[in-house]
């Protein structure tokens, strides 16, 4: 089958290499023509913009960074609209506001084109392994028609419900994540400032209630001092600026989420919004004066 994928970044890029590997004719589009070039050296189609990546495809992925990009990519001059026919299948994985997803499917469907919305978790080593978690919002049928591609990218294909609602789970995920992250943060900084090895504190309490994901994935890379990302600050940022503005919208109050979103704000202000979210710990190491790293 003939797929289109459009955004190669750190996401984007090994899971169109996965679909390559599993045998799926790619034809690829990203203004980043380096990215476009590596895919091309795999096996994969060069296309000069989504139009072109359209013509050629009965689906279309994208994979990029937030609401005004996929707006771009799908409903501007020489957008996926403009090379789809009725019948494309248009499946945005990128993490946007829900809004967002629903007014795009429903410009989509004014000529027969139907969008899921289906944004991923795992970050980049799950993209690079295949084992992401994928929440998908549209029609039941054309989720059916899709589930075999998401499968090669991610070992968990949920439905949530209809367009948009991929984007409802991705947030509340990402309110998850980064109020662990905080937690963690908090945790971390008293226990070192108190004289205890932080390391031996992740190896005994990783096993109980406040054992997680999150900690097991993001208390390694502080232990060492790596804030390479993975997924940026900036991004949180962005998803938690869709969480707050979908909570003031529908008339939900999220006071943890507003002071993570303040405390990723100072960060940015710091110049760390590149780092990996795992660095919000670094805004609690200099309240405290206290760095939580490895006994070397
Ligand atoms: P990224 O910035 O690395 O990649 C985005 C890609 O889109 C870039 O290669 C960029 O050149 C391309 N792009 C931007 N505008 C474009 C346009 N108009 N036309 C063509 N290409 C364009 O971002 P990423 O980390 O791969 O994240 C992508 C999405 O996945 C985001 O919505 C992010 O929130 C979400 N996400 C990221 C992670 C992670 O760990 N990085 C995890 C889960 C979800």
């Amino acid at each position: 089958m003939k797929i289109g994928f459009i955004g190669l970044g750190i996401m984007g890029k090994p899971m169109a290499k996965n679909l390559l590997k599993a045998g799926y004719q790619l034809w690829v589009h990203d203004l980043n023509r380096a990215a476009v070039r590596e895919l091309v050296d795999q096996g994969a189609h060069e296309c000069f913009t989504p139009r072109e990546v359209a013509e050629n495809v009965a689906v279309v992925l994208t994979m990029l960074p937030n609401s005004p990009q996929v707006q771009e990519v799908i409903l501007g001059k020489n957008g996926v609209l403009e090379g789809a026919s009725a019948g494309t299948i248009i499946v945005d994985m990128s993490s946007i506001a829900p809004l967002v997803a629903r007014e795009v499917a429903a410009r989509a469907l004014e000529q027969g084109v139907v969008m899921l919305d289906a944004p991923v978790s795992g970050g980049e080593p799950k993209a690079i392994d295949g084992t992401l978690a994928i929440m998908v919002g549209g029609p039941p049928e054309a989720c059916a028609q899709v589930r075999d591609i998401l499968s090669v990218m991610g070992s968990s294909v949920v439905r949530v419900g209809e367009v948009g609602s991929g984007n409802v789970a991705k947030l509340a995920n990402q309110i998850i994540v980064a109020l662990n992250i905080a937690a963690m943060s908090e945790a971390f900084v008293l226990a070192t400032k108190a004289g205890v090895d932080p390391e031996v504190v992740f190896q005994a309490i990783r096993g109980g209630l406040a054992g997680s994901t999150v900690l097991d994935a993001k208390m390694p890379l502080v232990l060492s001092g790596d804030f390479k990302p993975g997924f940026r600050i900036e991004l949180h940022i962005k998803d938690l600026q869709n969480a707050l503005d979908t909570a003031r919208a529908i008339g939900v109050p999220v006071p943890l989420s507003s002071q993570v979103m303040e405390i990723m704000q100072a960060l940015r202000v710091a110049g760390k919004e590149k780092d990996d979210h795992g660095g919000i710990i670094q805004f609690y190491e200099q309240l405290a004066q206290v760095s939580v790293r490895k006994a070397t």
